[in-house]
């Protein structure tokens, strides 16, 4: 794979999960990381220092909440103050919550809105000055197979990952020749923490044990039968970033195992 060297990443919500696996996949590359998200400190510390010395690249952590448009406004003026600009810039970070539509919390419906959806857009106004001045420029956006069906019972997430969708598809049209790509993921089940946080949930809203859940609800939706791995989704995301990737654009790019196929 093409060297990272020289550019710089930044990932939102790369202290767990996804974002984790494609900061790591990045900086084994030799890119430069803007690690981004929450968790304990001294964690991160251990985590973005680790990085650091593995790969000899430099690291650098940012708190800032998604749910801010201040607070990303800030963040990416700190990227672009410590590294002259963000080559590439992943929206990865996410929430999910479960629940009937009429029974939604209108604090969680904001609360996936902003992170999962309007942070893109906040991240994105601010990252593109840089990459035009470069010539060089790739977003990549974390949405999900629920950017292409929908399940029951997760109206926020489907409604901000279609809207990821849709702005993908925008932004990707504006950019097109400035050799600026513009992407989204769309993964399946991957087990990291934020699936594993919802299978009570879903089995109290369905009214099935956990186990259930897995085999007949999140399973059942993959061909495959497997998990995705976050490294197949972090492998995918380096690829785009690539000189040979430099054609696909605006592209909706499923990694779910056959299930947007059914
Ligand atoms: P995760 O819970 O492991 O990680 C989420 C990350 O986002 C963490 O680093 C967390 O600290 C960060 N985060 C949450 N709220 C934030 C905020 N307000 N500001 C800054 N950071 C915040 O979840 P994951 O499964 O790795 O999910 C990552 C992305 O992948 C999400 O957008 C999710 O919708 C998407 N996705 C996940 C799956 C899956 O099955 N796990 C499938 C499809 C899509």
């Amino acid at each position: 794979m093409q060297s990272q060297r020289g550019r710089t990443a930044l990932i939102t919500g790369s202290t767990s999960g996804i974002g984790l696996g494609i900061a790591e996949a990045f900086a084994r590359q030799g890119g430069n990381i803007v690690l981004n998200g929450f968790g304990d400190a001294a964690q991160i510390e251990t985590l973005r220092a680790g990085l650091e010395s593995k790969h000899g690249v430099q690291v650098a952590y940012d708190g800032a909440d998604m749910s801010s448009a201040a607070a990303i406004e800030a963040m990416m003026k700190r990227a672009v103050e410590r590294f002259g600009g963000v080559d590439i810039l992943v929206n990865n970070a996410g929430i999910q919550h479960v629940a009937p539509v009429d029974d939604f919390p209108v604090s969680k419906w904001d609360a996936i809105i902003a992170i999962n959806l309007s942070a893109a857009f906040h991240t994105t106004r601010a990252a593109l000055p840089a990459m035009k001045k470069r010539g060089f420029g790739r977003v990549i956006n974390i949405a999900s197979a629920h950017a292409l069906v929908a399940s029951p019972f997760k109206s926020a997430y489907v409604a901000a990952k279609h809207g990821i969708a849709g702005f993908t598809k925008t932004v990707a049209l504006e950019v097109a020749e400035q050799n600026i790509t513009v992407n989204a993921i769309c993964p399946g089940y991957v087990l990291t923490p934020l699936v594993q946080k919802q299978i009570p949930d879903t089995a109290r809203a369905r009214g099935i044990s956990e186990e259930e859940v897995v085999k007949n609800v999140l399973l059942a939706a993959q061909p495959t039968k497997k998990f995705v791995t976050v490294e197949q989704v972090a492998s995918l995301a380096v690829y785009l970033t690539t000189d040979d990737a430099a054609s696909i654009t605006g592209a909706i790019l499923p990694v779910e195992g056959g299930w947007t196929a059914h």
